[in-house]
């Protein structure tokens, strides 16, 4: 009888189990076809109700999006980079690392930008051939309206890059409606997924754009064309290289748990998730309070606070996670790390007992650095404000 053994074929006398001595859940995959490949693309389809065609990308999300900026900007072209938060930034080097003109529309964090200063931008700049914003940031918490934005850039013409990272399952994604060119989405966020996919909707428009674009991408990581003309123009019988089956199952899985639950309910959960951090954080006291100051531009993924004067968010969050090292917080990135606190309530984060969890450690930590604060009052109001959200 003939068994395959870890790395060779062996002869194996009768009786011998087949099976590898130390199975794996993770390992010894099969390959994953590319029929399966394709169903999985078209569920992203159907999760982000677009008609577009849908790439599956086999990396972290940065992967798609500098793969769409490389692809579709150009010399020659000039591009309006919205800034809420730090992807902006890094779109902003890689506009210009393509040679594009790039006009910079950055808003201060704590704020969302709005359809018209996008549109004040545009007419100031009639050559501008690409837009790029990111939808929810995580990073900073607030989230910008795309529905109106999009309407803007649809009448300007220009091309329209949506990081969707941060938004998909948290919030509505609606690409085909809201004018998207190109709208990026990674599992790792709200859908709860791992950091190792990401996907992106192209637009026939953005396509055109790309294949008239010599510097293109192209035989290259990084080339949405070589997917398109060698994958999806082949009717999607032949995969670019091995698929990252992992990675894949993965993001299967996320999607018939989202599928199971109702994209509608998830959302909720982020929502109500935000929204008891928020008002338990207020109510807190000792000087916590949302770093996004408008509560409709509070991003359903994450809340950021901004943190009493005097502390250090560094401190306190440090403080709480020696208590709890479970609990989803970190300091703010880079000059941020003083003054604002994340709280990174999504996917499986996004509930009432995390919530509670969190406000409690944050609690305990601002006392600790001799800050009133009333954990008792948090936790009330946190758990009516999440009640509200339950029909
Ligand atoms: C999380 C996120 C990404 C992915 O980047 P990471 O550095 O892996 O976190 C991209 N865009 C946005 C808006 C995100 O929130």
């Amino acid at each position: 009888m003939l068994g395959r053994s870890t790395h060779y074929w062996v002869i194996l006398e009768k009786g011998t189990p087949v099976t590898h001595p130390h199975p794996h859940p993770l390992l010894d995959l099969p390959p994953l076809t590319a029929a399966r490949f394709a169903a999985i693309e078209r569920r992203v389809a159907a999760l982000l109700g677009t008609r577009q065609d849908v790439v599956i990308t086999q990396g972290e999300a940065l992967l798609p999006l500098e793969g769409c900026i490389r692809s579709a900007a150009r010399p020659g072209s000039t591009a309006l980079n919205v800034i809420t938060g730090p992807y902006g930034q890094t779109f902003g080097g890689w506009l210009r690392d393509a040679g594009a003109e790039v006009v910079d529309l950055e808003v201060p964090y704590h704020t969302a930008v709005t359809a018209e200063q996008v549109g004040r931008a545009l007419a100031g700049h009639p050559a501008i051939d690409f837009v790029s914003l990111v939808h929810a940031e995580a990073a900073t918490g607030n989230t910008n309206p795309v529905a109106e934005i999009g309407e803007v850039v649809r009448g300007h013409g220009a091309l329209f890059m949506l990081d969707a990272v941060a938004s998909v399952g948290a919030e509505p994604l609606l690409p085909d409606e809201w004018g998207v060119d190109l709208c990026v989405i990674g599992a790792q966020k709200a859908m709860g997924g791992p950091a190792g996919v990401s996907a992106v909707s192209v637009s026939a428009r953005a396509w055109e754009r790309m294949a008239a674009n010599p510097a293109a991408p192209r035989r290259s990581y990084l080339s949405l064309l070589d997917w398109k003309e060698r994958w999806i123009d082949g009717g999607r019988k032949a995969l670019l290289h091995a698929p990252a089956q992992l990675e894949m199952l993965a993001l299967e899985a996320c999607l018939a748990r989202i599928e199971e639950d109702g994209a509608e309910t998830v959302m909720r959960r982020h929502r109500a998730a935000a929204a008891a951090t928020r008002a338990g954080a207020l109510a807190l006291g000792g000087g916590l309070g949302p770093y996004v100051r408008e509560a409709r531009e509070a991003a359903p993924v994450a809340t950021t606070l901004r943190t009493p004067g005097g502390t250090d968010a560094s401190e306190l969050v440090a403080a709480a996670l020696t208590a709890d090292g479970s609990l989803p917080l970190v300091a703010g990135g880079g000059a941020l790390a003083g003054e604002m606190i994340r709280v990174n309530h999504y996917g499986a984060d996004a509930t009432p007992d995390v919530v509670l969890a969190s406000l409690t450690g944050l609690g305990r930590a601002l006392r600790e650095k001799g800050v009133q604060a009333n954990t008792e009052e948090a936790l009330e109001t946190a758990n009516e404000t999440w009640k509200s959200f339950i029909s």
